[in-house]
């Protein structure tokens, strides 16, 4: 900070702490995984060595206390992480927003301290999560899930099947909730760690993807997958809450993503309208390119104001859910629109694999559905409005 500045509370003026984190994640993401985002992106798949590199560099335990392996850190640090990847490729940050903002979260919370000491100091040096709630059946119907778990001699037997699980092909645990007594309704579903060499459970088939094509995103099997009873998460009959509350700060990670991928586009496209001449002059001269611009900076701006509020409410232990549902739904909105633009100021070339806009367009687009849809977030405003 130059010496004529004051110490500032504005959302954007970081800490020393977050801005050298932040410098290193950019600095990591510059060197070692744009080189291979275009040729992960075609193959539609994530090179390990990068995954490697996200827990060697401590990204996959930001907010683990150090006791277990962790940073210590805050969710803030995690958000700044994810939208810096998200700059350079939203299937990056979306491995290290899953494991922080939902699987290392949810552990933190619900999870014994025995089985936080079991787990993190894997889920720190190398043990990738995963979290499974939807199914082919239910998605924002959450609730209606049809998997089931029943207590045989002394384990939990699960039974069903899982759609749409991030990391799915890579992770080694899985948060995966069943009804353990349909009797009670929703009251019944309950949270299972469950590792992947459990008898009973297999990865079924990857989905071949519009964007993030390089996160892996799988169905799981799971017939008769025997779960010891120390690997229950949380109180029985509370994984719908354990659930729902993971998703609502898990969603600021999802705004946080959709920040990066729009920023990302719009450095691209800021760059080319400089280099690019048309009737003369480069296109960045033309004022109706100008105001293209200057609206995006504007909506990026706003979401990233959003996201980080959302952020640091939850870091200071505040209420925050309906802050994350609107940091979730405007910046998915934000990405989803300045994507659009950024192609349209490439012109053809913005439609061609050959110029990076075209990928953070069709990435831009998950931001609308996952975690959530737009709709429920409308719907978690609404009803926070009328309560
Ligand atoms: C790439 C990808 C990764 C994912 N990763 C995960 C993961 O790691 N773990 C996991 O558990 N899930 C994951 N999901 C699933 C995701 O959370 C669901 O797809 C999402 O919640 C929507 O559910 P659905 O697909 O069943 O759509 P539906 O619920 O069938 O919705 C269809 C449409 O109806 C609308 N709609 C539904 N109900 C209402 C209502 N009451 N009011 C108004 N509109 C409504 C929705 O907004 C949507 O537009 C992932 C999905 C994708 C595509």
């Amino acid at each position: 900070m130059p010496e004529t500045m004051a110490p500032s509370t504005a959302l954007t003026v970081l800490s020393e702490e977050e801005e050298l984190f932040r410098q290193t994640v950019r600095e990591f993401a510059a060197t070692e995984v744009a080189p291979h985002v275009h040729e992960m992106d075609a193959a539609g798949a994530f090179r390990p060595e990068l995954l490697r590199k996200f827990f060697e560099l401590g990204l996959m335990g930001i907010e683990v206390p150090e006791q277990w392996g962790g940073a210590g850190g805050s969710f803030t640090l995690a958000t700044l992480a994810i939208e810096e990847l998200a700059r350079v490729d939203a299937s990056a940050a979306i491995y290290v927003d899953v494991h922080n903002t939902l699987v290392n979260n949810c552990v933190l919370r619900w999870a014994s301290e025995e089985q936080k000491a079991r787990l993190f100091p894997r889920m720190t040096s190398g043990l990738l999560g995963a979290f499974a709630l939807s199914e082919p059946g239910s998605g924002s119907d959450a609730f209606a899930l049809q998997t089931r778990a029943e207590l045989r001699d002394g384990h939990w037997e699960l039974t069903g099947r899982k759609f749409w699980i991030t990391n799915g092909a890579e992770a080694g645990i899985f948060i995966v909730f069943a009804n353990a007594d349909p009797s009670k309704g929703y009251k019944g579903i309950t949270g299972f760690l469950v590792e992947r060499d459990f008898p009973g459970f297999a990865i079924g088939k990857k989905e071949d993807k519009l964007g993030i094509r390089a996160s892996s995103t799988c169905e799981l099997i799971l017939e008769g997958c025997q779960v010891p009873a120390d690997n229950v998460l949380g109180p029985l009959g509370l994984g719908y809450k354990i659930s729902i509350e993971t998703l609502n700060e898990g969603r600021i990670g999802i705004g946080a993503q959709m920040v990066g991928v729009a920023q990302g586009a719009l450095n691209a496209a800021l760059a080319y309208v400089k280099e690019r001449k048309q009737f003369g002059k480069p296109v960045a001269e033309f004022q109706g390119v100008q105001f293209q611009l200057a609206q995006m900076r504007t909506d990026v701006e706003a979401a990233r104001l959003m996201v980080y509020n959302a952020a640091r409410l939850k870091d200071g232990g505040r209420p925050f859910t309906t802050e994350a549902a609107m940091a979730k739904l405007f910046s998915s909105q934000v990405a989803d629109r300045v994507t659009s633009t950024c192609v349209e100021l490439f012109g053809g070339y913005g439609y061609s694999k050959e110029y990076p806009v075209e990928k953070y367009y069709r990435d831009a687009k998950i931001g609308t559905i996952y975690e959530g849809t737009s709709n429920m977030q409308l719907l978690t405003i609404a009803k926070a409005m009328l309560k």
